[in-house]
């Protein structure tokens, strides 16, 4: 049971503070009520069975959807009321649970496409640079990027001839681009062969060692159980469960939210 105090103490040491997120479509209350902290420099497991609101609460968080209440404190600042736009500007990226690269540019273009809100660049500047040194700067950055996700090879490639693995890692780049404070990853190991998912393991890891502070969405539960720090576990909207991965796997809440999901009894009105 956490008091008042305590939660005050919780907000004021996270990099995210959420507090009573919640969302209703219809009659159907997608996130319920849902608190949960990000401490800097951390990787923050979010999970829960299919429908449980993750996707519902990422969309929140980084402003895609309006909450109906609660709030969003990044490092103190509300990101509930702010348009999306701003709340990539406050230092908050995502990537999405379905890929989102522009198929028709190459991996380079896609990359740095995600300047353009880290420098207040217009998508138009990235591509009509006025200064060759500015372009010079851009371009080097975005390699730099293409280098830490392994696909500095692939730059001039179209993305939509990518694999599905390989425009996961455009889409992580791209986020990077933004310097972001706080990246949120939806399922970003979806559709991924084993050894894509071992490449993406080290490198979240690496972001992590250089100080990037992560909230991730997963399905897989070996790798969430391997590198997260702190875990909050949804079902059917509601908080059920948050702490280290031992503490969430030992949960009786969660393990029968689990079971249920395997078992296919879990049935969901949207
Ligand atoms: P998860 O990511 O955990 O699988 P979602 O957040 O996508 O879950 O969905 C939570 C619930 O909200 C589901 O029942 C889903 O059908 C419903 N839902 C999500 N988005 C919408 C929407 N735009 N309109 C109506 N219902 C929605
Ligand atoms: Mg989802």
């Amino acid at each position: 049971m956490i008091t008042p105090e305590q939660s005050t103490l919780a907000r004021e040491s996270s990099l995210l503070a959420v507090r009573g997120l919640t969302r209703r479509f219809g009659g159907l209350t997608a996130v319920d009520n849902v608190d949960l902290d990000v401490q800097g420099g951390q990787i923050h497991g979010l999970i829960g069975p299919n429908g449980s609101g993750k996707t519902t609460c990422i969309n929140l968080i980084s402003g895609v959807l309006r909450p109906d209440a609660g709030s969003v404190m990044l490092d103190g600042k509300e990101l509930a009321r702010e348009p999306t736009h701003a709340v990539a500007g406050l230092g908050l990226a995502r990537t999405f649970q379905n890929i989102r690269v522009f198929g028709r540019m190459t991996v380079l273009e896609n990359v740095l496409v995600g300047f353009n809100r880290s420098l207040g660049y217009s998508l138009l500047d990235v591509f009509s640079l006025r200064t060759r040194t500015a372009e010079r700067r851009l371009h080097d950055q975005a390699m730099e990027l293409l280098k830490f996700v392994g696909l500095e090879h692939k730059r001039g490639t179209l993305a939509t001839s990518l694999s599905y693995g390989e425009q996961r890692l455009v889409e992580i780049a791209r986020g990077l681009a933004l310097s972001p404070r706080l990246l949120l990853l939806d399922e970003p190991l979806v559709g991924m062969n084993p050894s894509e998912v071992d490449h993406v393991v080290e490198l979240l890891k690496r972001m992590r060692s250089n100080g990037l502070t992560m909230l991730l969405v997963e399905h897989k539960m070996r790798v969430v159980m391997s590198i997260c720090d702190h875990i909050t576990v949804l079902n059917f909207g509601r908080r059920i469960a948050c702490g280290r991965p031992e503490e969430v796997r030992a949960n009786p809440e969660v393990i029968s939210a689990y079971l249920g999901e395997s078992h296919g009894i879990r049935k969901r009105a949207a």
